[in-house]
C-alpha cells in the first residue's frame, strides 16, 4: 500500500526497532512510548480498520494474537501487558494500518482518559 507508514516500516523503508518478525507480523517499539514498554504488533497484510477486514485477515490476526503469549519472554512481558487497537477519530487512531499496541512495564491504571 503506497504512502502507507507501516507498510514502509515493515518493508524497511523507514526504520524501526524491530522486536520480532515473522511471515505475518512485525512488532516494533512506539516511537512515543505511551508506558515504559510500547511495542506496535502490526498484521503485514494491510488494512486500514476492522470494518475492512476480510476473513482471512481475521484469521491472520487471530494467529498473531494467539503467538503472543509465546513472544512475553523476549519483549519483557511476563509480569502482564495491556493491548489497544483504536479505531477512528474518537480513540485517536492516526495510523490507518490496523495495529495492536502493546503496553507494559508498570501497573496501569484502568482509565483510558
Ligand atoms: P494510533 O494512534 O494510530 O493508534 O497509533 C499509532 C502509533 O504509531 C502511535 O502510538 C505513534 O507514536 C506511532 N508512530 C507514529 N509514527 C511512527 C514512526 O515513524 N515509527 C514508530 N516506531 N512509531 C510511530
Ligand atoms: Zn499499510
Amino acid at each position: 500500500m503506497e504512502d502507507c507508514l507501516f507498510c514502509k516500516i515493515i518493508a524497511g523503508e523507514i526504520p524501526s526497532k524491530k522486536m520480532y518478525e515473522d511471515e505475518e507480523m512485525y512488532i516494533f517499539c512506539d516511537i512515543d512510548p505511551k508506558a515504559p514498554k510500547h511495542y506496535l504488533m502490526v498484521p503485514k497484510a494491510h488494512f486500514a480498520r476492522l470494518e475492512e477486514m476480510t476473513d482471512e485477515q481475521a484469521a491472520v490476526l487471530g494467529k498473531c494474537l494467539k503467538k503472543l503469549p509465546s513472544l512475553t519472554g523476549l519483549l519483557g512481558l511476563e509480569n502482564g501487558y495491556r493491548l489497544i487497537i483504536n479505531q477512528g477519530p474518537d480513540a485517536g487512531q492516526t495510523v490507518f494500518h490496523l495495529h495492536v499496541h502493546i503496553l507494559a512495564g508498570k501497573k496501569m491504571a484502568w482509565n483510558p482518559a
